[in-house]
């Protein structure tokens, strides 16, 4: 395990704002949209609400051509007075859905807020299901629920949930945890490759018939800064994990690999021969959008919970300067060391308040406010100018060959509002 760096005059040691108020944020079900892409052989069925049906619909979209992943088991009130009943149900549900689709390897039960669904008690429903249909289908239970997770803590309630039935093993190797579109990851891979570092697996893994083990020799790196609980289930289990700054951007990336590569014995300056002409690509189209950022102020609601690797890119790679780095749920384990870059200065606060939040956010009159969907338009229409904190997360945004198109998401907004301002 490597140390963080502390910068002089860093955020290391800023105390933090907690707010506990109303929030605005997206629910954890929101996560198996990209989730099930990860996972060609799982299968997530909601127990929920028709609202629940209708946030995956809609943000989903219909599948029309393909045999939908992840569909809702609707409870309805009536059902309050039978839980016997529910449970019997599920199992109905189960087996109707496995008897049809024999391509389901893996079954997630994930749980919502509705109080009907809070009663039911869905890890013993998994335990009973996974005896049930085992060996052909595993089945795991989590929460989705928008009372317990923000929308990317759902994938952070899923790894846990697969982590704590990974199987035990010896190999040295490398366990990267996180959810990353497809060529990404294979950038990753061909880095981590040319590199060197030995015997790479993937947390979540696309074949359930090829789990990755774990046990006191696997090292464990994160990508994404929102999985906490499944570093926790990860560590308990005897994996050690790699202290890095989240790999966004020329710098992130070369410090990630740089710590993931000294776990494994290899020297810096090897990573920093390797990676030369991709850090160079990188830095060339960081410079190239950071054109309208320099010297520009950032103010951060609390959305995805990549506020804080984010504001360290903007600040240390792009020369802006934040205001406020709010996130839904602040870490110190994880965050540690980008907070360690992040020049003094900022309110880092974590939850959310959100009238009293609002209030800073307009006394702060940041040159960008990242916000999610919510509070976007009505900000805009005060003359804000924002960014939309969801696109973050779909957007392919780790890694060197994407450190340009990162800082141009931040850029593009203060571009549109130059031209408006210019043809008003
Ligand atoms: S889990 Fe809760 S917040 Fe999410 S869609 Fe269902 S009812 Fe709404």
């Amino acid at each position: 395990m490597t140390q963080a760096n502390v910068a002089a005059g860093s955020c290391a040691d800023t105390p933090v704002l907690r707010q506990r108020g109303q929030h605005e944020v997206f629910c954890g079900l929101t996560s198996i949209i990209w989730l099930h892409r990860k996972m060609p052989d799982a299968f997530f069925l909601v127990i929920g609400s028709r609202t629940c049906a209708h946030l995956l619909q809609s943000a989903a979209g219909v599948m029309i051509f393909a045999e939908p992943r992840f569909g809702t088991a609707i409870l309805e009130e009536t059902d309050l007075a039978g839980m016997a009943d529910a449970q019997t149900e599920i199992d109905l549900q189960v087996e109707r859905l496995l008897s049809r689709r024999s391509d389901i390897k893996r079954l997630f039960l994930v749980a919502s807020c509705p109080s009907e669904v809070i009663k039911l008690d869905l890890e013993t429903a998994a335990q009973r299901l996974s005896r049930m249909h085992a060996p052909k289908v595993r089945v795991h239970a989590y929460s989705g629920s928008g009372i317990e997770t923000t929308f990317t803590q759902g994938e952070d309630s899923c790894l846990a949930a697969m982590a704590a039935d990974l199987p035990t093993g010896t190999d040295d190797g490398l366990l990267v945890v996180g959810a990353l579109p497809d060529v990404v990851q294979d950038q990753m891979m061909n880095l981590l490759d040319r590199i060197g570092v030995p015997n790479v697996k993937i947390l979540p893994h696309a074949d359930s018939s090829n789990p990755p083990a774990i046990g006191k020799n696997t090292k464990i790196a994160l990508v994404q800064p929102f999985l906490g609980e499944t570093a926790t289930a990860l560590e308990r289990a005897g994996a050690s994990r790699i202290v890095a700054p989240f790999p966004f951007g020329e710098k992130g990336t070369t410090a990630w690999l740089i710590a993931v590569a000294e776990a494994f014995g290899i020297s810096a300056q090897h990573v920093l021969n390797v990676t030369e002409a991709a850090r160079n690509r990188a830095r060339h189209a960081v410079s190239k959008e950071a054109e309208a950022l320099t010297g520009r102020t950032v103010f951060f609601f609390p959305d995805s919970q990549l506020e804080i690797p984010l504001a360290r890119f903007l600040t240390t790679e792009c020369g802006m300067t934040a205001l406020e780095i709010g996130s839904p749920y602040l870490d110190r384990r994880l965050m540690a060391p980008d907070l360690a870059e992040i020049p003094q200065g900022p309110v880092i606060s974590e939850g959310q308040d959100v009238e009293k939040q609002l209030d800073r956010a307009r006394a702060a009159k940041a040159d960008l406010t990242v916000c999610g969907l919510g509070l976007a338009n009505p900000l805009e229409a005060e003359g804000m100018t924002t960014k939309w904190a969801i696109e973050l997360v779909f957007s392919p945004v780790h890694f060197y060959e994407q450190a340009g198109d990162l800082a141009g998401l931040f850029a593009r907004p203060l571009r549109r509002r130059a031209l408006l301002e210019v043809n008003a």
